[in-house]
C-alpha cells in the first residue's frame, strides 16, 4: 500500500499553500482535489482583495497559478476525492474514490466549505431548473431575465450585482430589515437601479413548471402585519452562507458547536495528534482567501514539526 508522509485534502487556497510549503521543505505531499478542483474561488468574479493583484485576479486563474507553483516544487496533485478515513491509528487509512487505499503519516484538513440551501422541497425540485448557489457559474442563463437572491452579506451583495450585469432585474430577498454586508458592497448594490431589496422577507416556496417562474415571498412573518406576494422570477440564487465540508470525518474530529473543525487556537492542529485543519472547513470567522492562504502556511510548518518531532523521515 502507498504511504505518504502528508496527505492534502483539498485544492483551495489552503491545501495548495500548504503544498507549497511542505514540497519546499521536501515532504512530498500528496494532494487530493476533492469534487471542485480550486475550490469556491473557481466559481467566483474577480478577486480585488487579494494582496499582491493591483488590478484583481480571475478566481479560477489564481487557483490554476497556485496549483502550478505548488507542482513546480513537487506536489503530487492528483484527482479524486477521499470517501473513507480512519483516524484510529498512525499512519492514518484513506480511501479515495471509494477505491484506493492510501497511507499517510500526517493529514491536512483543507475542504473548505460548501453553499447553503434553505431547506425548501422546492429547491431540490428545481434544482438546475431555476435553483443555483452560484451566480457566476450559472448567471449566463439568465441575461435579459428576472433573478431573486436569498440572503443580505457580502456574498449576496456581490451576487446580485453580479446578476444585475447581466439579468434584466434583481429582487435580493433579505429576512432581516438590513444587510449584513460591508459597506462597499452595500454601495454597489445601491449604486444599481435594476436590484430591488426585499426587507423582512422569507422565502415560502417556488412556483413554476418545469422550471421556476416565480417565488411565494412572506413579509414580517409571524407578525401582524404579515403578508404574501408572489414575485415572478427565472431564477433563484442561495447566497445564505456555507456549511464546513467535515461529513466525510464521520465524527472523529472534534467540532465546534457551527461544524467547524476545532484547532488549538494557536496552531492548526485537530484533536488528534498528526491531523491538521486549515481554511474555511477550520475558520468559522474569517473565511477569506487570504486567511486560508496563512492557514495552509501555517498546517505545512506544523506537519513539518511533527514528523521531526516523531522521528519520521
Ligand atoms: P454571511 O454569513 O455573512 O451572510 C449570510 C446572509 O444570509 C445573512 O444576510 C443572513 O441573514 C442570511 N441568511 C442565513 N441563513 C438564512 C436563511 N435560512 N434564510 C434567509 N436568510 C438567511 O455569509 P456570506 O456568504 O455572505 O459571507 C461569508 C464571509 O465571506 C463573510 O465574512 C464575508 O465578509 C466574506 N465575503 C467577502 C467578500 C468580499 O469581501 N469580496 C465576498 C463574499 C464573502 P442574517 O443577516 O439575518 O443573519
Amino acid at each position: 500500500m502507498e504511504r505518504v508522509k502528508c496527505l492534502i485534502i483539498g485544492s483551495g487556497p489552503a491545501g495548495y499553500t500548504a503544498a507549497i510549503y511542505a514540497s519546499r521543505a521536501n515532504i512530498a505531499p500528496v494532494v487530493y482535489e476533492g469534487m471542485q478542483p480550486g475550490g469556491q474561488l473557481t466559481t467566483t468574479t474577480d478577486i480585488e482583495n487579494f494582496p499582491g493583484y493591483p488590478e484583481g485576479i480571475n478566481g479560477f486563474e489564481m487557483m490554476e497559478d497556485l496549483r502550478k507553483q505548488a507542482e513546480r516544487f513537487g506536489a503530487d496533485v492528483r484527482t479524486g476525492e477521499i470517501t473513507a478515513i480512519d483516524l484510529s491509528k498512525r499512519p492514518f487509512k484513506v480511501v479515495v474514490d471509494e477505491s484506493t487505499e492510501i497511507e499517510a503519516e500526517t493529514v491536512i484538513i483543507s475542504t473548505g466549505a460548501s453553499a447553503k440551501y434553505l431547506g425548501l422541497a422546492d429547491e431540490k425540485k428545481y434544482a438546475g431548473m431555476g435553483v443555483s448557489a452560484c451566480a457566476t457559474c450559472d448567471g449566463f442563463f439568465y441575461r435579459g431575465k428576472t433573478v431573486a437572491v436569498v440572503g443580505g452579506g457580502d456574498t449576496a451583495c456581490e451576487e446580485a450585482t453580479y446578476l444585475s450585469n447581466l439579468a434584466k432585474k434583481v429582487y435580493m430577498i433579505v429576512r432581516k430589515d438590513y444587510l449584513r454586508a460591508s459597506k462597499v458592497m452595500q454601495e454597489r448594490v445601491a449604486s444599481k437601479d435594476n436590484i430591488e431589496i426585499l426587507f423582512n422577507a422569507n422565502t415560502a416556496g417556488l412556483f413554476g413548471n418545469p422550471a421556476v417562474e416565480g417565488a411565494r415571498i412572506v413579509k414580517f412573518k409571524g407578525t401582524p402585519e404579515e403578508t404574501t406576494l408572489d414575485i415572478a422570477i427565472d431564477g433563484f440564487f442561495l447566497a445564505i452562507g456555507h456549511k464546513p465540508n467535515t461529513d466525510f470525518l464521520g465524527g472523529q474530529i472534534e467540532l465546534d458547536e457551527l461544524g467547524y473543525i476545532k484547532t488549538d487556537g494557536y496552531t492548526t492542529a485537530t484533536n488528534v495528534p498528526g491531523v491538521f485543519a486549515a481554511g474555511d472547513v477550520a475558520d468559522p470567522r474569517y473565511r477569506q482567501a487570504i486567511t486560508a492562504a496563512g492557514m495552509g502556511c501555517k498546517a505545512a510548518l506544523d506537519v513539518e514539526k511533527f514528523l521531526v518531532e516523531n522521528g519520521i523521515k
